[in-house]
């Protein structure tokens, strides 16, 4: 898994990695002794801003060699006169800091008005020399001439989170930094492997993970793999797999949703065995775009009935699956996909998503088709 595949779901918007906490760690560490050289003998007053430079703060004082004190404020908003506009003053500052080095801790410089206010407050209160350090500053953003003494990190001017940033409250205990993905910003490619059962999705699924590298979710063997470990789910859901019958849609959509967010690292999924009905496409395409994502592409295996019916037989004698070893059996769950499913096709080409592939031939003369199907 690559680090920068990492990504995070905060309320309704999705972020990925952007600053790794080693990255953040060592950046620190460097300020630290920069501003131990800056301010040499003298014992500094370190004010954190509150919230967002909560764990800056901190990891910079543990990083920081010599005596200091450590303080945090918040910073208020005022109504001031027509000239003045809105002003910031610090509230919470009981120490005096007449006299001293005050060094301003902020997570992060954009405009620069807070940190010119702040600087403006403490001046007033008669600190002997004001030093600004800030962990993250974005040079596009800023408009201010004053200059910022230390910069831990520069940043472009995106918006960011962890590492005491938040996004409406959540976020500030991750300890890497993320940034939000943009509405357009859709690099996952999600597949449907459609088609009748014993139209090889299965086997085809391998060579679109090893070519694509996506994440392959099989509802069906995730139900055997239930029923395997005899869980209320496997329970279930063998009482529907044994009749060829499809399991209910409530609790297939739960599960599928819960396997989907196992893997936040995903570049994208192959649905193998999923969606089944209208409701279940109406839930997955609900899903993803609450996730900023969607589905690229309908890849349909295209097999006539006595081929699959032959190959699942086969199958059955082979692996010993349990809804492969009666005929009944197997030309029900083919008529349940004429009935229930088959009319996703129209679904995902009503949205210009839908490819049809032939499934008859060799497997690798399959997986070339579809390797050309995937195409944009
Ligand atoms: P499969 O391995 O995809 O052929 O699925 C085997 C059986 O698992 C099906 O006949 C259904 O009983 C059940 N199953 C798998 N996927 C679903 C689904 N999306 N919705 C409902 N039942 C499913």
């Amino acid at each position: 898994m690559s680090p920068n595949s990492k990504t995070v779901q905060l309320h309704d918007k999705r972020f990925k990695l952007s600053i790794p906490s080693d990255h953040i760690q060592a950046a620190i560490s460097a300020m630290a002794s920069h501003l131990k050289k800056d301010i040499g003998q003298e014992q500094p007053l370190f004010l954190g801003i509150l919230n967002g430079s909560f764990r800056f703060a901190s990891d910079l004082v543990s990083n920081y060699e010599g005596p200091c004190d450590v303080t945090f404020v918040k910073v208020a908003s005022y109504e001031g006169t027509r000239t003045t506009g809105e002003v910031k003053r610090l509230i919470g500052l009981d120490e005096n800091v007449a006299g001293r080095v005050v060094v301003v801790l902020e997570d992060i410089v954009d405009t620069g008005t807070t940190v010119e206010q702040i600087l403006y407050d403490l001046e007033g209160r008669g600190a002997k020399r004001v030093i600004i350090a800030t962990l993250l500053f974005k040079p596009e953003a800023y408009t201010r001439q004053l200059t910022i003494d230390h910069v831990a990190l520069q940043v472009a001017n995106e918006f960011l989170v962890g590492y005491g940033l938040d996004y409406d409250g959540l976020g500030r205990n991750l300890n890497d930094i993320y940034t939000l993905i943009l509405e357009n910003e859709n690099s996952m490619k999600n597949i449907i492997l459609f088609g009748p059962p014993g139209a090889g999705k299965g086997t085809q699924s391998t060579f679109l993970v090893n070519t694509f590298g996506l994440v392959h979710l099989s509802t069906g063997d995730i139900f055997r793999s239930n029923i395997k470990q005899e869980t209320d789910l496997g329970k279930l859901a063998k009482s529907y797999m044994d009749k060829g019958e499809l399991v209910p849609d409530d609790v297939t959509i739960q599960m599928l949703e819960s396997e989907v967010l196992k893997h936040p690292e995903a570049k994208g999924f192959i649905f193998d065995g999923f969606p089944r009905t209208v409701a279940q496409a109406e839930a997955l395409d609900a899903f993803l775009e609450r996730r900023g994502t969607d589905i690229f592409r309908m890849l349909a295996l295209d097999v006539p009935e006595e081929e699959l019916v032959s190959r699942l037989v086969g199958r059955g004698k082979e692996s010993g699956r349990a809804d492969d070893q009666n005929e009944e059996i197997i030309r029900n769950r083919i008529k349940v996909y004429e009935q229930q499913t088959s009319i996703l096709a129209q679904f995902y080409q009503a949205k210009g998503r839908f490819v049809a592939v032939d499934g008859i031939g060799s497997i690798e003369a399959i997986s070339s088709r579809l390797e050309e199907a995937m195409k944009d």
